[in-house]
């Protein structure tokens, strides 16, 4: 009975509908995604929850935009979910790898034909030269021995033509290759790159993220990370458009960019973590080096004045708040990140404009 009454008691606590009454942001998060599937009907693969989940929680905006778009519509389904995944998280479409490797199976199919064709002239070659080598050994005809230097000619001509065709083919067959490996290569930075600032997306950074951390730490060199999120860019939006707002997001990913090179060298890099927001990596600078860095970033961009590019009317003012963190020794990239937006979410709440290191690590 007791156990009953327990195992009641644990479901109605893993029950997000009560869990929403605890106000825990995850567990709306949580609820929020469980709905969709609920509502799509979608199998629960960890592809489609990580977007639902990005989607829940509110972290890149154009992706949210994009899936309520289709939800209303009554379009999301499992193709939807792969195309969403391929514009905002950077997936290469399965269909566009098949389609290369198919191309690629094609003229590695052509080569090895072109290869083939080249055997048998060979041998039809050989079979000539043998059968007139032994016709010559038993003839001492002068008419017979010319008509045979005749088809030793023929045969020769036929095997260059045959070894020209060869050449062509495997000339065809390298290009083609080429151009696949450059199509591959184009199709893999896409899906590295944020199209709209062209600096990396989230993807982009992550795998930049994992190699600083790799070579801070077999280096024993510092790394920071900063998180910078542009205050007040829904108002900026309302205000001018949703154009406008575009092309102050690429202004503002320009500057953060030259801003991290110039402060940590050309192993640094901004990118853009989601929306308005933007992580920059700073190999080499512990956390009060690259929060001072960041803040003359900061500085720097609050002293301009922003103007449209037509008409040049002022649109004012555009600021950022940031978050800085350091890597430590049980980091992961995850976690490191996560401080760098608790200390964002400290300058934010301390009136924003502001860069904020994060809090020192606790004594063990
Ligand atoms: P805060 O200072 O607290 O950061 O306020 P905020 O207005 O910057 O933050 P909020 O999260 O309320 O709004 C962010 C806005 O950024 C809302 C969203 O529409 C806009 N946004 C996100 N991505 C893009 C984009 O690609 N282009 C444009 N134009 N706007 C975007
Ligand atoms: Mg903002
Ligand atoms: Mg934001």
């Amino acid at each position: 009975m007791e156990q009953t009454g327990g195992l009641s008691a644990l479901r109605e606590a893993d029950d997000p509908a009560d869990m929403r009454g605890q106000g825990h942001p995850a567990l709306m998060h949580f609820d929020a995604v469980r709905r969709l599937f609920v509502e799509t009907g979608l199998p629960p693969d960890p592809e489609t929850y990580e977007l639902f989940w990005l989607h829940a929680t509110g972290a890149d905006p154009a992706l949210s935009r994009a899936l309520n778009t289709r939800r209303a519509a009554g379009m999301l389904d499992a193709g939807v979910v792969k195309e969403l995944r391929r514009q905002h998280l950077g997936d290469i479409a399965a269909a566009e790898v098949q389609a290369l490797l198919e191309s690629a199976q094609a003229s590695a199919a052509a080569l090895a034909g072109g290869l083939d064709r080249g055997r048998s002239d060979l041998k039809a070659y050989d079979e000539a030269l043998s059968a007139e080598d032994e016709a010559m050994a038993v003839t001492r005809d002068v008419r017979q021995l010319g008509a045979m230097v005749q088809t030793l000619r023929r045969a020769n001509a036929l095997m260059m033509a045959a070894n020209r065709r060869m050449e062509a083919d495997i000339a065809t067959a390298a290009l083609e290759t080429s151009r696949l490996l450059e199509r591959l290569d184009s199709a893999e930075r896409a899906a590295r790159t944020d199209p709209l600032t062209g600096l990396p997306n989230r993807r982009g950074l992550l795998d930049a993220m994992k190699k600083a951390v790799k070579a801070a730490r077999d280096g024993g060199t510092p790394l920071a990370v900063a998180l910078a999120d542009i205050d007040h860019f829904k108002r900026i939006n309302d205000q001018w458009g949703h154009a406008i707002g575009d092309e102050v997001l690429r202004c503002v990913a320009s500057h953060l960019q030259t801003q991290s090179r110039r402060a940590a060298g050309d192993g640094a890099l901004a990118g853009r973590h989601g929306g308005e927001e933007f992580l920059m990596l700073l190999p080499g600078l512990s956390t009060p080096e690259a929060a001072a860095a960041v803040d003359a970033a900061r500085a720097a961009l609050a002293r301009q004045v922003l103007r449209k590019a037509d008409d040049g009317q002022v649109l004012g003012r555009v600021t950022f708040s940031a978050g800085v963190a350091q890597l430590r020794a049980d980091d992961s990239a995850d976690s490191l990140i996560d401080r760098a937006d608790a200390a964002l979410y400290g300058a934010k709440r301390a009136g924003r404009d502001r860069v904020m290191p994060e809090k020192p690590a606790a004594r063990a």
